[in-house]
């Protein structure tokens, strides 16, 4: 069986993707493989100008949502031992940014969970059902239980 050499975990950090988490670390470790991990925060529009002047300030949480974002981002690699050289931070739609960092660091398993709070009624959530579709590497979507 082939082995793989660069594992890249997407982490949402919601607690049940802790599963999703062990699953990346124990074939990375199984493997001898570098893992990296890839956390997006979603783009979302803070105003639209089809609002008009309602909207009486300009509302931009991204700067807070990164920062949030890369304290857990870090965290998360101390905990698995992984140089922050080897984790990702990236702003706009899930499933792209993750597709686009596997390629462009030459991964060849992606791993993730079937879905996650996009998913929760669905077989597979809408990330996992893109990055399926869209990678060029082997996807992992680890199934995770509705509760
Ligand atoms: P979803 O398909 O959106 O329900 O999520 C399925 C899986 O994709 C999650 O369990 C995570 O492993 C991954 N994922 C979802 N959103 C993100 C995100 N913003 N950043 C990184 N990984 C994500």
């Amino acid at each position: 069986m082939k082995n793989y050499d660069h594992i890249l975990l997407a982490a949402d950090f919601f607690n049940e993707n802790q599963v999703v988490i062990n699953k990346a670390k124990s074939l990375a470790d199984k493997y001898q493989a570098r893992l990296s991990i890839v956390h997006v925060v979603d783009s979302i529009p803070i105003t639209d100008a089809g609002y008009g002047g309602d909207i009486p300030f300009d509302l931009d949480l991204t700067a807070e949502l990164m920062a949030i974002a890369k304290k857990k981002l870090l965290a998360l690699a101390e905990e698995l031992t992984i140089n922050s050289s080897d984790t990702w931070l990236e702003i706009g739609s899930p499933k792209t940014e993750i597709v686009r960092i596997a390629n462009e660091t030459q991964v060849d398993l992606i791993v993730l969970g079937s879905h996650g709070r996009h998913g929760i009624a669905l077989l597979l959530g809408s990330t996992a059902n893109g990055v399926l579709h869209h990678a060029q590497c082997d996807v992992l979507a680890v199934r995770l239980q509705d509760n």
